[in-house]
Parts: structure tokens; sequence; C-alpha cells
């Protein structure tokens, strides 16, 4: 099937590409010139496992194609896919003017009909905007043309992307009719083989679903960390407390981690999003709400400890911070909660300095270069003559570290840990001082 997507982000990239290895052929537009330019030279914008091998290889064979020429491009899909950034507006709910700036790109070059899916996280309600515009577009032009608009959600995990895309939970298909469903059948019958995965609903419940689903897991996360500032209160351990509940498979031991605040492009805009969309129903959405404040709070945590530790003033103080993207195995740094992090020591006074698997170049890119910012290349540099550690992020790498070097290199045995990957009593012996999230000993 010929494919068009707009939009080449960590969505629009990773769905070409998957669709391109089961044999479509695709096409990929973006307006930033430098990311097709650096495309057609085999440079991968992003840091997703297993995605450079996808794209070198179907750009090498012709079914992966990157270009700026809208035209060229809605004239190659039978389907366009809408896959473009839906950032929060100044108070909070999804910003469609990259969606609706598509569907009126689409609508121009068009002069066949077309099925337009959009693939971005948008509010409720959106599909009946796309099509308002594309109608107006098309009138203003004196085009007579069908067309379908199809709510087709994404639920990729950063990190897991490829293989998320590979082998879906669910597929799931917003229509208002029964015309694309079979064409829609088709695009993913390559992914749909063990069973049927697809789920047809109409489109406002397709939009809602993914909010529901972000909201879910975002909810989640914030419940394990009020949870786990209660059990330093009380003193308890949260991690006994996570393994006890997670045993019992109605609640489970999947996405129940305290940690030092979620993070990335998706949690934090879709639940304000939806707290937008519900009070413009005038209703208030109160889980949701609190979701979101025990997140802002929780990107504290950690800096808030430091200064329990050291003191409010931290000139003169050096930190070695291990993992700046908001979670293992990507570059992304959006709403990381080392952002928050980095902002409040280096406010303080402290110098950082920072290690990260990939998400280095990301880095310098936010922060450019900086006098309390040191960028280092190996986790154990960050640490020499560091006043302690912190780690913000869950890498792999992080797992097992040399604590006998860690110890050495520190100029004190302090270690902060926002993701709980350690053992307090072990570390104790070691001689740490070790403050982790919600195990008791940190109030
Ligand atoms: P992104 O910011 O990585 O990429 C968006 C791309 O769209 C950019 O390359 C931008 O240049 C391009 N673009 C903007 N306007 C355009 C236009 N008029 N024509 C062509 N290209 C244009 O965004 P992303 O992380 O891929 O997210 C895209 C959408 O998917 C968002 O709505 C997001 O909420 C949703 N989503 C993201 C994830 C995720 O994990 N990142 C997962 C599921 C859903």
């Amino acid at each position: 099937m010929k494919v068009t997507v707009f939009g080449i982000g960590y969505v629009g990239l990773v769905q070409a590409a998957v669709m391109a290895e089961v044999g479509h052929d695709v096409v990929c537009v973006d307006v930033d010139q430098t990311k097709v330019d650096n495309l057609k030279k085999g440079i991968i914008p992003i840091y997703e496992p297993g995605l450079t091998p996808l794209v070198e290889e179907h750009y090498a064979s012709g079914r992966l194609q990157f270009t700026t020429d809208a035209k060229e491009a809605v004239a190659h899909g039978d389907v366009q896919f809408i896959a473009v950034g839906t950032p929060p507006d100044e108070d909070g709910s999804a910003d469609l003017k990259y969606v609706l700036a598509v569907a009126e790109t689409i609508a121009t070059y068009m002069s066949e009909p077309k099925v337009i899916i959009t693939k971005s996280t948008v509010p409720v309600g959106t599909a009946d905007k796309v099509t308002a515009k594309v109608q107006q577009t098309l009138q203003s032009l004196n085009k007579s043309l069908a067309f379908d608009v199809v709510s087709n959600p994404e639920f990729l995990k950063e990190g897991a992307a490829v293989n998320d895309c590979m082998r879906p939970d669910r597929i799931v298909v917003g229509t208002f009719n029964e015309r694309p469903v079979d064409l829609m059948r088709e695009l993913y019958e390559p992914f749909n083989r063990n069973h049927d995965k697809m789920v047809f609903m109409d489109v406002r419940s397709a939009e809602l679903t993914k909010y529901a689903a972000n909201c879910m897991l975002a909810t989640k996360i914030s419940f394990m960390n009020e949870m786990a500032n209660l059990a330093e209160l009380l003193g308890a351990d949260i991690e006994h407390v996570r393994k006890g509940i997670g045993s019992d498979p109605r609640i489970g031991y999947h996405f129940i981690y305290p940690g030092c605040g979620y993070g990335g492009s998706c949690f934090p805009k879709d639940v304000q999003a939806l707290i937008r969309t519900s009070e413009g129903e005038q209703y208030q959405p109160k889980i949701l709400q609190a979701v979101e404040a025990v997140n802002n709070q929780q990107k504290y945590k950690l800096p808030n400890l430091v200064k329990r530790h050291f003191g409010e003033q931290l000139a003169g103080k050096t930190f070695a911070l291990w993992g700046l993207s908001f979670k293992p195995n990507t570059d992304d740094m959006r709403e990381a909660s080392s952002r928050v992090l980095i902002d409040e020591l280096t406010a303080a006074g402290a110098t950082i300095k920072a290690f990260d698997p990939e998400a280095m170049e990301e880095t310098q890119r936010i922060y450019g270069v900086r006098d309390d910012l040191e960028l280092v290349g190996t986790k154990e540099a960050a640490l020499k003559g560091a006043d302690a550690l912190i780690i913000c992020t869950e890498w792999k790498q992080f797992r097992a570290p040399d604590f006998d070097v860690i110890k050495q290199q520190l100029k004190q045995a302090v270690l902060f840990d926002g993701r709980n990957m350690f053992e307090p009593q072990r570390l104790s012996k070691k001689g740490f001082i070790y403050y982790a999230i919600g195990r008791g000993e940190t109030v």
C-alpha cells in the first residue's frame, strides 16, 4: 500500500520504518529541512533501539523516502498519516495548529480520494475539526473529492517503539462510518496475524482512549509516589509495599514503580490536556488534577533531599548526575526530572557533572555551554571530586556499578537515588549515606 506520513518525529519515523519493513511503500514528509537532509545522509534524528538499521535498509531499498515536498508526498499515499506534534498550548490544552496545517496541506494538494489518519494524540473532537478544515480547503479550491478521517492513536513506548509498532498490543481505529474499515484492515494486516488486535469504534471514543490510557498510567505512578511519601513518614519501605500489592493480579507488577516523577513528551502534556478538556465541559477532573500535582511535587524530591543534606546554599558543591533522559533507552529530555534537578541545584549555586548513555547531545542542545553544567563521557568521569552522586534515570548501565570506585572518586559517599535501584542495607554496609524514594530512612 502507498503510505504518506506527515511528521518525522518519534512516532512518525518509527511508524514509517515498520510500515516499510512489512512491505508498504512509504513517503515521509517534514517541514524540517535539516532533519530530511540528515535522514537522506543516514543521520537518524532520535535514539530508538533497532530504528537505525530499519531506516537504513528501507531507505536503501527505496521503500522509505524522505521529503519536504508536501505536494509530492500527498500525491503518493492512499493513506495520509498525521503524526506531527501536539504540544501544550499556553493553558495546557493540546495545540492543534500543526495537525490542522497538515489537514489543510493534504486538502490543498489532493487530486483523488484519500484516507486521512490522525496518529498524533489529539483531544476529542479533533477529527471533526480536521474534517471541517479539509472540507473548507477543498471548497475554497473548487474541488469536489471524497475523503475519510480516521482516528488511529499511537500507543508506542519510547525506548521500545520499534517493537511496540511491530507487535502492537492493540490497534485502535475510530471511524465515522464503515467506508475506511477495509482499508485500515489491509494496512494493518501484517501486524495483525497472531490474533485480531484491531479495535474498531467511533472516532470520539478512539480519541479519548489514548488520553484514558496515558492518564491511567500517569495515575499509577502518582499513586505510587504518594504511597512512597507516606511510607517515608510512616517508617515503611515502599519497595516491600510495591511487591506486596503487585502480587495481587488485579493490581499487577507493571508500572507501579515509585520514583522522582514522570516526564516525557506524553504523560505531562496528556494529563494536562485532558484536565483542560474536562474543564471545558465544566467538569472538575479531581483525580487528574491530583495526578498532576503529585507529579509536579515529586520532581522536587531529589533536589529537596540534596538541600536537606547539604544545605540550601550549594555554592562550591559539585554533584555527579547519572541519567538525563526522562527514562532509559531514549534520548528524549522533554519534561525530564533531571531538568528540574539541574535547574534547582545550579540555581542554589552547585555545579553538575552529568553523564547519560544517549542524551548528551540533547542536553547540550537544551543547556548550551555553561560553567555550572559539565557533560562528561563516562559515568565514572562524572564522579571525580563530586560531593555526591545523584541518579535520575534507571539505565541498565547504572544497575550494578562498582561501589568501591564510586566511593573512591566521590568526596563523600553520599548517593541520592531517584529510581530505587539499590538495596539500602547493602549500601549502608558499604559505608554510603543512601537516599532513595519512600524507603523509610529519608523523611
Ligand atoms: P516530535 O516532536 O518528535 O515530531 C513531530 C514532527 O512533526 C517534527 O519533526 C516536526 O518538524 C514535524 N512537523 C510539524 N509540523 C509539520 C507539518 N506541517 N508538516 C510536516 N511535518 C511537520 O513528536 P512525536 O513525539 O513524534 O509526537 C507526535 C504525536 O504523537 C504527538 O501528538 C504525541 O503526543 C503523539 N505520541 C507520541 C508518543 C511518544 O512517545 N513520543 C507516543 C504516542 C503518541
